[in-house]
């Protein structure tokens, strides 16, 4: 009879782990770019620990002149708003989270290996502030991921963002995340928890949610949620588009 304590403990340990996975996926299927809401994080290999992030409470960030609204995630899904009109993408704590869970990446690729053309980069633009760079492609070809990490947002269910992924990294022990929007319809192939390692891929190209043609649209943001111009990163990692 001693031993009943730590034998409940396991079975206990055992239904709070099937707790979190069972209410993983609808969560995330639910996620639209920019709510990041009840993101149940999945990570580690074989679903061997589970834990969930959550945002903190709201902010603003005022850099360059410029003010990034972080708003407060709510249980109910939303499409992205945000004052500057820029394609959304927010989970600075989810980013943290993730990068916590996995191992510094080994490796890194291009999004794409072959090559690509550029369109708009990182800043100003005549309908607001542009948050990443857009990289110009052909209809399906594939999108690759930058470098080993573990997948926090992903959805094929629309939004300005259209078919989208961010995926958490660490990078000299720091959380670098990277986010990839508008791929084709039913190309995801990858979903929240999931590990990928560097060019490994993860969609195909296409221009579902706000977009004019076949493009990806690319950001690199932190802990702080704050995204940042991706191109310096890119370069220094050989992997510049
Ligand atoms: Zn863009």
């Amino acid at each position: 009879m001693k031993y009943q304590g730590p034998v409940l403990g396991v079975v206990a340990m055992a239904f709070v782990v099937g707790v979190a996975v069972a209410t993983s996926v609808p969560a995330a299927s639910l996620t639209r770019p920019g709510s990041f809401d009840d993101l149940q994080i999945q990570a580690a290999a074989g679903g061997e620990q589970s834990f969930s992030a959550a945002e903190g409470p709201g902010a603003s960030v005022a850099r360059d002149g410029y003010v990034i609204h972080t708003p407060t995630p709510t249980p109910t899904p939303k499409p992205v708003t945000t004052s500057s009109g820029s394609e959304g993408g927010y989970g600075g704590a989810q980013c943290q989270a993730g990068a916590d869970a996995v191992a510094e990446s080994a490796a890194f690729s291009p999004v794409y290996p072959d090559g690509n053309r550029m369109s708009d980069g990182f800043g100003p633009r005549a309908e607001g502030f542009h948050k990443g760079i857009d990289m110009l492609n052909s209809p399906g070809v594939p999108v690759h991921a930058i470098a080993d990490g573990v997948v926090i947002a992903a959805s094929g269910d629309g939004g300005t963002g259209g078919v989208y992924t961010s995926i958490a990294h660490k990078v000299g022990g720091i959380a670098v995340c990277s986010m990839y929007m508008h791929f084709q319809d039913g190309s995801l192939t990858v979903g929240v928890g999931s590990i990928v390692t560097a060019g490994q891929v993860i969609g195909l190209t296409g221009r579902t949610g706000n977009a004019t043609t076949e493009h990806t649209h690319f950001e690199l943001y932190g802990a702080d949620g704050v995204r940042y111009d991706p191109i310096p990163f890119l370069t220094e990692h050989g992997i510049a588009p």
